[in-house]
C-alpha cells in the first residue's frame, strides 16, 4: 500500500511560490507514494496539479451561517480538498479548540466525504512524566474505536518545529497505543521535525503508514526527498 506524505505548508507561501514548488518537486525524481498537500486554503483552487491531492488544514465545526472568517467542509471541497488536518497542535493552542470541537469538525467533514487527518500528540511535561500513551488515549476519546477510515498523525509538540524527534521506540510504542484503540485497521502517521535525514530511518524502523512534514515541506527539493525516503 502506498504511503502518504502530506507537507503542511501552515501560513506560508504565496501564488507563485506555490506554483514554483510544484514545478520543482517535480522535477525530481517520481516518487510512488501518495502526496498530499494542505496549502493555506485561499490558494487550495488555484492549484491544479493531478500529481497531488489537496489538503485544508482545519475546518469550521458549523456548516454554514454568521460564522464570519470561517470555511465549511462544503467550502474546502468546492476548492478540491480531498483531505483535511484537524486538531493540529497549532490550531488546538493558537484558535483553543477543544476536544468538542474538534470531534464537531470530524463529523462535518464526514458529511462532504472529505478523509479527516486527525492531529495528535503530547506536550513536553506529559513525555517527561511517562504519560504519552494515556495522554493520546484521551484525545482520542473522541472517536468511536469502530471507526473506519482514519488516518492519524501522531505529531509529539515538543517536537514539531523544534529538530527534536522522539527515539523510534518511542514513536513505535505510540503508534501501536493508537492502532490498539481501534477495532478497525487505520492508517498512523508521524509528524513532527521530519526531514531527509531523518525520514527513511523514522519511516523503516516503525510501522507508519506516511510523514507529516512541516517546515521541511517548504523547499521542494527537500520534500521530493523525504517522499523517496518515506
Ligand atoms: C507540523 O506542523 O505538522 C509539523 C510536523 O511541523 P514540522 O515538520 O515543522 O515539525
Amino acid at each position: 500500500m502506498s504511503k502518504l506524505v502530506i507537507a503542511n505548508f501552515k501560513m506560508n507561501g504565496s501564488k507563485e511560490f506555490i506554483e514554483n514548488w510544484a514545478k520543482d518537486f517535480h522535477e525530481e525524481k517520481e516518487s510512488n507514494k501518495i502526496i498530499i498537500v494542505a496549502l493555506p486554503s485561499v490558494y487550495l483552487s488555484n492549484f491544479k496539479d493531478s500529481n497531488f491531492n489537496l489538503a485544508g488544514q482545519n475546518v469550521s465545526n458549523q456548516s454554514s451561517g454568521a460564522f464570519t472568517s470561517q470555511l465549511s467542509a462544503q467550502m474546502l471541497k468546492d476548492c478540491g480538498a480531498e483531505y483535511c488536518l484537524i486538531g493540529h497542535s497549532e490550531t488546538r493552542q493558537y484558535l483553543m479548540e477543544t476536544n468538542e470541537n474538534i470531534k464537531q469538525k470530524f463529523d462535518q467533514l464526514a458529511q462532504e466525504s472529505i478523509q479527516q487527518i486527525l492531529c495528535i500528540g503530547e506536550p513536553l511535561e506529559i513525555k517527561e512524566a511517562s504519560k504519552t500513551t494515556d495522554y493520546l488515549l484521551e484525545q482520542l476519546e473522541l472517536i468511536s474505536s469502530d471507526q473506519e477510515n482514519i488516518i492519524i498523525a501522531y505529531e509529539p509538540i515538543w517536537a514539531i518545529g523544534t529538530g527534536l524527534t522522539p527515539e523510534i521506540e518511542d514513536i513505535q510504542l505510540a503508534v501501536d497505543c493508537i492502532r490498539g484503540r481501534f477495532n478497525k485497521s487505520i492508517k498512523v502517521l508521524y509528524g513532527g521535525s521530519v526531514n531527509s535525514s531523518n525520514a527513511a530511518n523514522i519511516s523503516a524502523k516503525t510501522d507508519i503508514d506516511g510523514l507529516l512534514v512541516g517546515g521541511a515541506s517548504l523547499n521542494p527539493k527537500e520534500f521530493a526527498n523525504i517522499a523517496q525516503l518515506c
